[in-house]
């Protein structure tokens, strides 16, 4: 099937068509999967960069990219869609068949919204967010964090706004360029050791590693399929140590790509399930990618491991002074609450109730950081808009469930990942 044309496939069917009695074929979960692939890769040439990850067949993206539908029929195609699950019989149907069913209903639905909102339609912050990725944020009071920046105050004394003081704290942790790369592999070399040894892999998997300028994220995930990741790593500002096993559990190991690795072999090789070999970047599946990816960091390195793995090997690597990294721990865990402020900041500014300077001096003061990183976020944030509650929020509910299924929570992420779970399915 894989490397038969469109014309190809058209003349089969019509030769089926008129060999057996025209009777219409019962609907089938098969069906609206493979129709489900047609209307998101649709959507991706409406929408640049709404297809996060696409390696069904070749075909599929050249007959979305030859004629894709306006909008309008999109959104009534997304429509029939829901309409032909909610008809699909369920008697009879398993376990992962229901799940199945329920995946493909969450991710049309929240394609019905990404059109919706395509089309000029205005949402709150928590109704798109909830309407894509199907999890309602809760958004607290900037002021709600206060304690939060004291306890921090009190840890960074000095004159000027604490952002600032923070901010210089900081630089004394920037990987200097050249040193940049052998930081990166040896931080990603150590989260995959620590993945391989609790997890199987897919044979063969592997990655490439890029530095980039110039994007709106810190680092990307590219999932390329046959178990291969571009990985890249924006240098526009300077890369603090942390970030190195920040980006290498996150993007590589075991984030998002042992995410999509596992997805691809357990769904698309194994079963032929071919709604897995696309991903919607607005849909719930994101919530569990960032999330798990976010987790995997705690998953790795638990406790003082982290720190422990940093001054050993990253910090004499970047030529750093090893002594200083409890200082720095110290501080990350405690801003590590601060982290979903930018939801009450990014609603606000979203809907037009403060300006851009305004949304950055709040993005500064309470994610605590200098004004270019602010910017960085700020255009991260006008890009992604509510895509930002698949970090903190879904680190949290991920953690949560994950914990709570028993103590192998290695066993646990990995049944996860090689899963259709829902956000809906962790409360
Ligand atoms: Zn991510």
């Amino acid at each position: 099937m894989r490397h038969m044309t469109i014309a190809a496939l058209m003349g089969a069917s019509l030769l089926t068509a008129c060999a057996t009695a025209p009777q219409p074929a019962a609907d089938s979960l098969d069906a609206v999967a493979r129709d489900y692939v047609a209307l998101t890769l649709e959507i991706g040439e409406r929408e640049p960069g709404y297809v996060d990850a696409y390696y069904g067949p070749a075909e599929w993206a050249e007959a979305a990219k030859a004629s894709p539908r306006a909008l309008p029929q999109l959104a009534e195609g997304a429509a029939a869609l829901s309409r032909r699950l909610v008809a699909l019989p369920t008697a009879g149907l398993d376990a992962e068949s229901l799940q199945r069913r329920a995946y493909l209903s969450a991710h049309v639905s929240a394609a019905s919204a990404r059109l919706r909102m395509l089309a000029g339609e205005k949402m709150s912050f928590a109704d798109e967010a909830e309407a894509q990725f199907g999890v309602r944020p809760e958004l607290r009071p900037l002021s709600s964090y206060e304690p939060v920046l004291a306890r921090i105050d009190a840890l960074v004394p000095g004159e000027g706004p604490l952002a600032d003081r923070v901010a210089a704290f900081r630089a004394g942790y920037v990987i200097p360029k050249d040193r940049l790369e052998p930081v990166m592999r040896a931080a990603i070399n150590e989260c995959k050791a620590r993945t391989e040894r609790r997890m199987t892999l897919p044979a063969h998997e592997t990655f490439t590693l890029e530095f980039v300028n110039d994007k709106p994220w810190s680092g990307y995930n590219w999932y390329k399929g046959n178990a291969f990741s571009l990985i890249q790593v924006n240098t526009d500002l300077p890369i603090y140590i942390d970030r190195a096993v920040d980006l290498g559990c996150h993007e590589g190991y075991p984030g998002h790509h042992v995410y999509n690795a596992l997805l691809e072999q357990t769904f698309v090789k194994q079963k032929g399930w071919v709604e897995m070999s696309v991903y919607p970047l607005f849909s719930p599946m994101s919530f569990i990618a960032e999330g798990s990816a976010n987790y995997g960091i705690d998953l790795a390195f638990p406790g003082h491991e982290r720190t422990d793995f940093e001054k050993r090997v990253l910090y004499p690597l970047a030529g750093l002074d090893p002594a200083t990294a409890e200082a720095q721990t110290q501080l990350l865990a405690l801003t590590r609450e601060l982290g979903r402020a930018e939801y009450t900041v990014a609603d606000t500014y979203l809907a037009g109730r403060i300006d851009r300077e305004t949304a950055l001096d709040q993005l500064q003061k309470y994610n605590l950081i200098a004004r270019d990183r602010a910017n960085q976020r700020l255009s991260f944030i006008e890009t992604y808009r509510s895509y930002i509650i698949n970090y903190g929020l879904g680190r949290d509910m991920v953690q949560t469930w994950v914990e709570g299924q028993g103590p192998d929570h290695w066993a646990t992420t990995e049944r996860l990942l090689a899963s259709q779970t829902l956000p809906v399915d962790l409360d």
